[in-house]
């Protein structure tokens, strides 16, 4: 299932070229009361209820076409979009040679330098913009597959890893390059995507086995496999909650490849994974 909010907080499902508001579905819902930040997103932490409250109505909800719909983030409240770093071969290599723009600071593999984390403030959905804070500096767009989690987890076994796991969408960590610090540098409003929708995990049989690539302006920047991961979703899930409990809606960014690059305002980045889907953000 294809789930997403859209609009002025439209819970969506995402049918073909279609979008069924099916935000009926979350009518007598009992969400997670104030303080939910101690049990996460409060769509994900109920999410089979409201997927079967959504299979009952959506054949009776209005609908739109893709392209007549503004994509939030599919997660609104994570309480933590963890990142990784360096964890595809070819993206160390072109960090290595251009030591000059990228961060000097790190070093090691992934494993040595660990996770890092992005403000869950700067989260938006694929139909909002990418506005460059700091335009005099670089800006760069991260083509990643985003993991959302979907039950509560503490040291979670890496063979359990996946019993974890909400779905998974398009995630592009946006960075500012420079010698601060990721968690700053990466943590810019606006400057994590994810969308445009939620493809649940039974959709994904083998979610380390998918292309993606980026395009801007219709030239093909980034274009890899997840296979290519140095370390692999079961194992950030695992070593993830050996840090930090992972709640419902948080969401793993797992690592970019090859072919960072530049944006500037008027820019259009074009992604796509493959059973995930493919969509479209402006940078302002
Ligand atoms: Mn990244």
């Amino acid at each position: 299932v294809k789930i997403c909010w859209f609009d002025d907080y439209r819970l969506g499902l995402v049918d073909g070229r279609i979008v069924r508001d099916v935000t009926a579905a979350l009518d007598g819902l009992s969400v997670t009361p104030y303080p939910s930040r101690l049990h996460g997103d409060a769509l994900i932490c109920n999410l089979p209820g409201v997927i079967e409250r959504v299979h009952k109505i959506a054949s009776g909800a209005p609908t739109s076409t893709l392209a007549d719909v503004r994509f939030l983030s599919p997660v609104l409240q994570p309480t933590k979009i963890i990142g990784v770093p360096v964890n595809y071969l070819k993206h160390i290599e072109e960090a290595e040679a251009q030591r000059e723009v990228f961060a000097q600071r790190y070093h090691g593999s992934v494993l040595e330098q660990g996770l890092f984390l992005k403000a869950s403030s700067s989260l938006i959905g694929f139909g909002e913009r990418v506005q460059l804070r700091f335009p005099e500096r670089r800006t760069d767009h991260e083509m990643e597959l985003g993991v959302v989690i979907g039950k509560r987890g503490s040291k979670i076994p890496k063979e359990q890893a996946f019993d974890h796991v909400a779905g998974y969408s398009i995630a592009l960590d946006m960075v500012v390059r420079g010698p601060e610090d990721r968690s700053f540098r990466k943590s810019i409003d606006t400057y994590a995507v994810l969308g445009p929708w939620l493809v649940t995990a039974d959709e994904i049989k083998d979610p380390q086995h998918l292309d993606f690539s980026l395009s801007v302006n219709g030239a093909v920047r980034q274009a890899s496999n997840t296979r290519n991961m140095i370390i692999d979703i079961a194992q950030q899930i695992s070593w993830a909650s050996e840090f930090y409990t992972l709640l419902p809606g948080d969401i793993i960014m797992t690592g970019t490849c090859e072919g960072v690059s530049r944006v500037v305002p008027g820019d259009t980045m074009q992604c796509e994974i493959q059973g995930v889907g493919e969509a479209s953000i402006l940078v302002t």
